[in-house]
This record gives structure tokens, C-alpha cells and sequence, in this order.
């Protein structure tokens, strides 16, 4: 199905072949749409630039999310080189490695406040510099990436669980303020998966044997799972749904024991 023919997409957070940035990224080009690639910092970007050689008409382009200057340099690119965007895919989140081991109690200021501008400022910076690039569409769809550490606790997840619930709420005031551009936000809950960033997350394997001992389908999903929930959410098929997170995590989310 060809859900995004047309279309033009930003996909942030593609670090490498197991990001959940790429494989979204993949579903996106399959379905017809133009992308274009932002990476964090020349080290990832030369797996990005391997990466996107396989999908057709793919630009990139730098971005650390915690500078100013680089989200303004990024939105100048975008009006540039494609004029607008139908879609953006916000696939970032970064903490300390000693933030996520232990109490939460420990947590220090900086690390929170890190955790909070990298994973979840960057939401809301980047939406609004992708607002006038979508009205220029005529509206769009904003998609952001969450766990359920935001609402239950999972030992280890610590300042990145608060930074989920914040992530998730921004969602909200988001789809809120860009309503009326015809401009919708979501997030999808997504379960477990070996990644880069999920390798910084102890207690990793203990949730994976978890979600295959309870998640009513025996199992934490699959990438592509992930990927094929992105691809509703971004396209079309989903325009009357705005300021949802949508769980993609087996059924997971509604056990009690
Ligand atoms: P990943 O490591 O492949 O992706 C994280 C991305 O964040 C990387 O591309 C990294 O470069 C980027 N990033 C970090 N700091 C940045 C900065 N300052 N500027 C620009 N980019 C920056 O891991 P992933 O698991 O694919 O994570 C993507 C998203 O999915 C994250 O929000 C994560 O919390 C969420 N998620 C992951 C899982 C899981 O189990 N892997 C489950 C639920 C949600």
C-alpha cells in the first residue's frame, strides 16, 4: 500500500540498522514518501549516510537536538531543499548511563535536566519549527516514540520514565496547540527492543523475558510491528486521531500481575 505517495517526512533518531527511526524510516519510503534524515553528530552520521543510500531521492542533514543553532539550521535545509513536510518522526531519547541504575531517588539535577531537554524539549522545538513547513501542506502529522515507564515503574528506567510522562503530555498540549493548522500529534508506547539506547537500560533482558511471560501475545513486538503502527499514524488513515498514545507493546500495558 502506497499510504504516503506524495508525501515528504523528516525522521529524527536514526543512529543505526536497529534504530526504530530506521526501521519507521523504511515503512515510510516503501509507502512512497520522501525523506529526508536527521543524525546527531558526524560519527552516527556516516552509518545514516550508508543507511540511506538504500532508499530512493533520501536527503540528510546534522542535528544535534539540544542546540539551537543546529534546529534552526535544520528547518533552514528543509525550506531549501523540499519547501515542506508532510510528516516528522521525533525517535530520540538520551540519559545518563549512572541515571539509569539504581534509586531514582539519586537522580542529580543535571542529569535530569539533560534527560528532559534531549528527550522531550527537542519534541516541542522541533514541532514548532516543523509548523510553518506543514502549513505549508496544508497540516501534518507528528509522531514521537514513548515506553511505558512513563506511567508504571520499571527499576532502572528512572529519569527517563519522568521524561516519558513529560514526553507524553507534551503530546497533548502539542496536538492542542496545532489542531486548528490541521496539524496532529501522537505518540506510540512501543515495548522493549534491543537498540543503542535501550543497551544503556539495565534490567533490558529481565523486561523482555516479562513481556513474553505476560503480554497477552506472549511477546515484546517486533520492529516492523513498531514501524507498521508509525506508518497509520503518519498517513492518512488516521487524520481524525490527535493527542493519542497508541500502545504497540503486545497488550503489555493492561496487565495487572
Ligand atoms: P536508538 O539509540 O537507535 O535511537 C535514539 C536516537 O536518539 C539515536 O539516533 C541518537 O542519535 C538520538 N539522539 C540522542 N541524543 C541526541 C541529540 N542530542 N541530538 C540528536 N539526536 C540525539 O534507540 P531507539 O530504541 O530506536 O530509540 C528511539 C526512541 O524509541 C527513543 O525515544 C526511545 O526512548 C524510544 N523507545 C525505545 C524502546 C526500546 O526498547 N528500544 C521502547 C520504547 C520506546
Amino acid at each position: 500500500m502506497r499510504l504516503l505517495e506524495g508525501s515528504t517526512g523528516l525522521v529524527v533518531g536514526v543512529a543505526n540498522h536497529r534504530s526504530l527511526a530506521w526501521h519507521i524510516a523504511s515503512a515510510c519510503a516503501a509507502a512512497g514518501a520522501r525523506l529526508v534524515l536527521s543524525y546527531q553528530n558526524e560519527r552516527l552520521g556516516e552509518n545514516v549516510l550508508r543507511l540511506a543510500a538504500d532508499l530512493p531521492d533520501t536527503l540528510t542533514c546534522r542535528c544535534d537536538v539540544s542546540s539551537d543553532a543546529d534546529l534552526s539550521e535544520l528547518g533552514s535545509f528543509l525550506e531549501r531543499q523540499v519547501g515542506g513536510i508532510d510528516f516528522l518522526v521525533h525517535s530520540v531519547a538520551w540519559a545518563r548511563r549512572e541515571e539509569l541504575q539504581g534509586e531514582f531517588l539519586a537522580t542529580s539535577r543535571e542529569g535530569f535536566r539533560e534527560a528532559h531537554d534531549i528527550s522531550v524539549y527537542s519534541l516541542v522545538a522541533l514541532a514548532r519549527m516543523a509548523r510553518p513547513l506543514m502549513q505549508a501542506r496544508r497540516g501534518g502529522s507528528i509522531l514521537t516514540l514513548s515506553f511505558l515507564g512513563s506511567r508504571r515503574v520499571f527499576p532502572g528506567y528512572n529519569v527517563m520514565g519522568a521524561a516519558k510522562a513529560s514526553l507524553e503530555a507534551s503530546v497533548r498540549y502539542l496536538a492542542s496547540d496545532l489542531g486548528p493548522d490541521n496539524i496532529r500529534v501522537n505518540a506510540l508506547s512501543a515495548g522493549p527492543l534491543r537498540t543503542l539506547a535501550a543497551s544503556g537500560i539495565r534490567g533490558l533482558v529481565r523486561m523482555l523475558e516479562l513481556y513474553r511471560e505476560r503480554a497477552p501475545l506472549g511477546r515484546s513486538p517486533d520492529p516492523s510491528e513498531v514501524a507498521d503502527a508509525a506508518l497509520f499514524l503518519l498517513s492518512p488513515l488516521s487524520r481524525g486521531i490527535t493527542g493519542e498514545v497508541l500502545h504497540v507493546d503486545g497488550g503489555y500495558h493492561l496487565t495487572g500481575v
